[in-house]
């Protein structure tokens, strides 16, 4: 009897539900598989940082698979659609009679995962899946009235709630030493065609041990004063492990367990620090169960139906100043060339220049959901479908539509001195801290950078008329 673990966005081999059920019921024979589908990854918009990350990502994991025995093979496909007769041809090749999968909840995945599971067990192989992106399962959280949460903050006290009699979440013990059958090395590209672009391995390292050794030092160095400086973009305040929880290679089990021995055995209190890093922790959470309790969120519409109406401008060229940084408006460039440089975005900036595109400039949230999509490495549907429809007011638990940051106020609270702002607007490098934040206004203007695009206090009147003259909302 042989079991064929089937990894997708948990490249990890610890803490791994499904990978740990394959080896304690298949204890002498698991083989692993992976699937490269580039065109359906093109079509989610995954980048060149995601998937350089992936792959990476893929070879360490190969690597500590054999170490255990046990053999990882590829598939190479295109689409997701074909995936399922490659996988039961792969399982019947190697003897396998049993699929193990972590479960996913987007609609392309949840529909492969569909196919693959109705195809296995028409053929008389079983399929045993696994929860692991969530912490607490969809129907232990449920309003009073027996609905699915929309607001964040009742979702953390019942999660909280749950967990506080549940008992923390525990770590599985990792995969014993199997004896495999065959163990021969696989090809797994350093590259795919059509994700070609801007990479920089150098700041993502790939595998387990760095995303523990990431997980340590952010505790260890960073956790204490997390509440106090996690706003700030210049102050390296944050874990930074989003790539890793995204690509699976930590698992937010591991990541709150940690924290919540770090944290005297506490969800919140004890050390301020950390009881705010485990709340951003819940928000993923949070993202995912939005995802699985309002599955239309997953098909490209907002979570508030009504506000699909919005009459979102479509100018192209004020777009694609914001996707360059080249707004004219400081913090708002900074992050976005942050993203471009990097692969990652700093919070506080993500909320900025999603506000920025979708306020200011008045420009659908879908079409920043997918330019970040294109250039995060920690691009992940949920937590960015999230973050689009809060800041577009769009979203369950949506900042309020007349809600709108500002953007130079928000520049000088967040990076008083310009510090951040000048480590990536060249075109600012000598601009006195005076003139940092809105430069157009200074008596020299800096020759090389452009007057801001819009005009806060007029896009302000008009994001309140254009959401006061929608359809009454209506809660969902
Ligand atoms: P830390 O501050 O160290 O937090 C620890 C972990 O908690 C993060 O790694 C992340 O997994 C989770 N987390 C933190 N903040 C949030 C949040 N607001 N929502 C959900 N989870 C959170 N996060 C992604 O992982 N992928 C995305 O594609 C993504 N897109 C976003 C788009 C927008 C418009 C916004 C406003 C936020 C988005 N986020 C996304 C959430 C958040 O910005 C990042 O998770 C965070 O900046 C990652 O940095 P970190 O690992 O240092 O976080």
């Amino acid at each position: 009897m042989a079991a064929l673990m089937w990894f997708r966005s948990d490249l990890r081999i610890h803490d791994n539900p499904a990978l740990h059920e394959a080896c304690r019921t298949n204890r002498r024979n698991t083989l692993a598989v992976f699937a490269i589908c580039p065109d359906q990854w093109r079509e989610h918009d995954w980048g060149a940082m995601k998937v350089d990350f992936i792959l990476r990502n893929l070879h360490s994991l190969s690597d500590s698979l054999a170490k255990l025995g046990i053999p990882l093979r590829l598939i190479r496909t295109n689409r997701f659609t074909d995936l399922p007769p490659k996988l039961l041809n792969l399982a019947r090749r190697h003897k396998c009679t049993s699929l193990f999968f972590n479960k996913e909840y987007e609609t392309n995945e949840l529909a492969r995962d569909q196919a693959v599971t109705a195809l296995f067990e028409r053929s008389k192989l079983q399929v045993q899946t696994c929860t692991d992106q969530i912490i607490i399962e969809p129907h232990k959280l449920r309003t009073s009235a027996g609905k699915p949460y929309t607001v964040f903050t009742p979702f953390k006290r019942k999660w909280c709630k749950t967990l506080s009699i549940s008992g923390p979440p525990t770590l599985l013990s990792s995969p014993r030493k199997t004896t495999p059958t065959i163990l021969t090395p696989i090809d797994i590209p350093n590259t795919l065609k059509g994700f070609s672009g801007h990479i920089r391995p150098d700041l993502w390292p790939a595998g387990e041990k760095h995303a523990h050794r990431l997980l340590r030092n952010f505790l260890s160095r960073q956790a204490d004063t997390y509440h106090i400086n996690r706003d700030l973009p210049g102050a390296d305040a944050t874990s930074t492990l989003s790539p890793y929880l995204a690509a699976g290679v930590l698992s937010p089990r591991q990541c709150m367990v940690a924290a919540y021995q770090a944290n005297d055995n506490r969800l919140d209190s004890a050390n301020s620090g950390i009881a705010a890093w485990i709340n951003e922790l819940i928000w993923r959470e949070f993202y995912r169960h939005v995802l699985i309790g309002f599955p239309h969120v997953g098909r490209n519409l907002p979570f508030r139906l009504e506000t699909d109406h919005l009459p979102w401008r479509t100018d192209t060229r004020q777009f694609e100043a914001w996707a360059t940084g080249h707004t004219g408006v400081p913090i708002v460039d900074a992050g976005m060339r942050q993203l471009l440089e990097t692969g990652w975005m700093h919070n506080r900036l993500r909320m900025i220049v999603a506000m920025f595109l979708t306020k200011d400039l008045f420009i659908d949230w879908r079409w920043g959901q997918e330019h970040f999509m294109r250039h995060l490495i920690d691009g992940d549907f949920a937590s960015n479908n999230g973050g689009w429809q809060w800041s577009a007011s769009t979203g369950t638990d949506a900042a309020p539509y007349f809600r709108l940051f500002n953007p130079s106020t928000q520049s000088r609270r967040f990076d008083s001195q310009g510090e951040f702002i000048r480590r990536y607007v060249n075109e600012l490098k000598q601009t006195p801290t005076s003139d940092i934040h809105e430069p157009h206004k200074s008596k020299s203007p800096p020759a090389k950078y452009p007057a801001p695009i819009a005009d806060h206090r007029q896009a302000s009147r008009h994001v309140a008329m254009a959401f006061k003259s929608l359809p009454q909302w209506k809660a969902l």
